[in-house]
C-alpha cells in the first residue's frame, strides 16, 4: 500500500533545505508526498529556534499531531530542526510526548534512513541528537519543492557568534562543501532542467575560509557561471564584515549573477553593533552598501534589522533610521529582539520595554515600507526580466515570479512555470509589480 509523507518546515532558508534533504530521503525509501495532514503515514516538524516563544507553539503543533495519530496508530511522527539539537529541549519533548517516534538533530540527517528502518522494523522510539560532528554528508538525495529553481547548501555552521543569535549553538563550527561537489550537484540540478540556484549558507562571504586549499566563494562563483543551462545565480545570507568587493564586482559583471544583495544590518548604532558581536561598525556598512549602490545602480539592496536589542537608547535607534534613510533598502525583514535562552545578549542588563521595542518596530516598518515604495515606483516603464513561478497565491488567472532583482512580480500570458521572460511595469503597490 502506498505510504505519504507530510512535512511542516518551520524557519529559514537552511530549513527549507534541510526538508528537502528530509524529502529525498523519504522518497528514496518509497513514500510519496502529500499536502493534507490527514493523509499521511508520516509527519515530520522541522523546527527553528530563532523567534521568542517557538517552544510553546511547537509543543501545540504536536498535540495536534499526537492526536491526529490516536486515529490512526500506525502513523510516525518525528520531530528535528534547530529547536530539539538543543539537548534539554529534545529531552524535553521526548518525554512529554510519547507518541513522537524520533527526535532528531541537525546534523543527523545522514541516519535518519537508518532510524526510520529501526522504528517500523523493532518499533522503538529514537532520540537521534548527538554533538555536531562538523562531517559534510553531501550525498544525501534531496527533492526539491520546485522544478525550475532549487536552494543549494554551500556552507553550514556558523562561526560568528552574534550575541542575539542561536545557530552557531546548533549548527555548530562553519564548514565548506567542496566545489567539486557543488559544481556536481548544480551541473545535475541544470541537466534535470533547473535554470536557477540559491546558494545557502549563514555566511556564504566566508565559504572556504575553513578549508586548507585557495578557494573562496568568487572562485565557487567563476565555477558555477560556467554551467551553460544555469541562467540566474543568487546567494544568501552575506555578512558585511565579510563581503569583498570583488564579489560586488562579480556580480556587476555576470549577466547570470542576480541583482540583489541581501546584506544584513542588524542596527545602524556602532555601539549596539559591537555588544551585538558583528564585527563591524556604521561607516564599514554605509561604505559597503554606498559601494554597491554606485557599482551597480540597479541591484537591490535588502537587509535584516533587529529593534530594542540591550542597552539600545532613542539615539541608537535614530542611528538605524539614518542607515536606512541613507540606503533606501529596498526591501528589509524587521524584528523586535527577544531573548534566546542560550545566548549572550539574553543575559545582558538593559532590557528595552517591550512597549518601546513595539513603538520602535512600528517607526522602523513604516520608514521601510516607504523606501519599498519608493524603490517600485521607480521600477515604472522599466523592462525587466522575470522567471515565471507560477500562478499567483489570490488569483489562478494571474502568473507570478521573481525579476533579476528579486522582486515580486505579477502580470498575465500563457507562460510555463521556469520561462524567463521580459516585461514592463505598468503598475506596483509597495509589494508588488506588475508587468505586461
Ligand atoms: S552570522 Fe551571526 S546572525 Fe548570522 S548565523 Fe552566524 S551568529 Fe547567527
Amino acid at each position: 500500500m502506498k505510504q505519504y509523507y507530510h512535512l511542516l518546515t518551520y524557519g529559514c532558508q537552511m530549513n527549507v533545505a534541510d526538508s528537502e534533504t528530509i524529502a529525498g530521503i523519504l522518497e528514496e525509501k518509497g513514500y510519496s508526498y502529500t499536502d493534507e495532514l490527514t493523509t499521511a503515514d508520516l509527519i515530520f516538524v522541522i523546527t527553528c529556534a530563532v523567534r521568542d516563544n517557538a517552544e510553546q507553539k511547537i509543543y501545540g503543533k504536536l498535540g495536534e499531531l499526537v492526536k491526529l495519530k490516536e486515529s490512526k496508530p500506525h502513523m510516525i511522527l518525528g520531530i528535528g530542526g534547530c529547536m530539539t539539537q538543543q539537548d534539554e529541549i529534545a529531552k524535553r519533548i521526548y518525554q512529554r510526548f510519547p507518541g513522537m517516534n524520533i527526535v532528531f538533530g541537525t546534523d543527523n540527517l545522514h541516519k535518519l534512513s537508518q532510524d526510520l528502518d529501526i522504528i517500523i522494523e523493532e518499533s522503538k522510539r529514537i532520540m537521534d541528537v548527538h554533538e555536531i560532528t562538523g562531517n559534510i554528508y553531501d550525498d544525501l538525495p534531496k527533492t526539491h519543492t520546485e522544478r525550475h529553481r532549487a536552494f543549494v547548501n554551500i556552507n553550514f555552521g556558523c562561526n560568528n557568534f552574534c550575541t542575539y543569535c542561536i545557530v552557531p549553538h546548533v549548527r555548530g563550527q562553519e564548514r565548506s562543501r567542496s566545489i567539486k561537489s557543488i559544481k556536481n550537484e548544480v551541473a545535475r540540478l541544470a541537466a534535470n532542467g533547473y535554470k536557477e540556484v540559491t546558494l545557502l549558507g549563514q555566511n556564504v562571504n566566508s565559504f572556504g575560509s575553513d578549508s586548507d586549499n585557495d578557494t573562496n566563494f568568487v572562485k565557487l562563483l567563476k565555477n558555477l557561471i560556467e554551467i551553460e543551462e544555469i541562467k540566474r545565480i543568487r546567494f544568501m545570507t552575506s555578512h558585511p564584515k565579510d563581503m569583498s568587493l570583488e564579489l560586488i564586482q562579480l556580480v556587476r559583471d555576470e549577466e547570470k549573477m542576480c541583482k540583489h544583495i541581501h546584506l544584513p544590518l542588524q542596527s545602524g548604532s556602532s555601539k549596539i553593533l559591537n555588544k551585538m558581536n558583528r564585527k563591524y561598525d556604521q561607516d564599514k556598512y554605509l561604505n559597503l552598501a554606498r559601494y554597491i549602490r554606485k557599482e551597480i545602480p540597479q541591484a537591490t539592496i535588502t537587509t535584516d534589522i533587529i529593534v530594542g536589542f540591550p542597552g539600545e537608547t532613542e539615539a541608537d535607534f535614530l542611528e538605524t533610521l539614518r542607515v536606512v534613510d541613507e540606503i533606501k533598502f529596498d526591501a528589509a525583514y524587521t524584528f523586535a529582539y527577544s531573548k534566546r535562552p542560550g545566548t549572550r545578549a539574553a543575559c545582558y542588563e538593559n532590557q528595552v520595554s517591550e512597549d518601546e521595542k513595539k513603538s520602535r518596530l512600528y517607526k522602523l516598518i513604516d520608514r521601510v515600507n516607504m523606501y519599498m515604495e519608493i524603490s517600485n515606483k521607480s521600477r515604472l516603464g522599466q523592462k525587466i526580466s522575470v522567471m515565471v513561478d507560477g500562478t499567483s497565491k489570490k488569483d489562478n488567472e494571474v502568473l507570478s515570479g521573481r525579476s533579476d532583482d528579486n522582486k515580486l512580480v505579477h502580470f498575465r500570458g500563457d507562460y510555463k512555470v521556469g520561462d524567463i521572460i521580459e516585461l514592463e511595469v505598468y503598475d506596483y503597490s509597495p509589494h508588488v509589480l506588475w508587468g505586461k
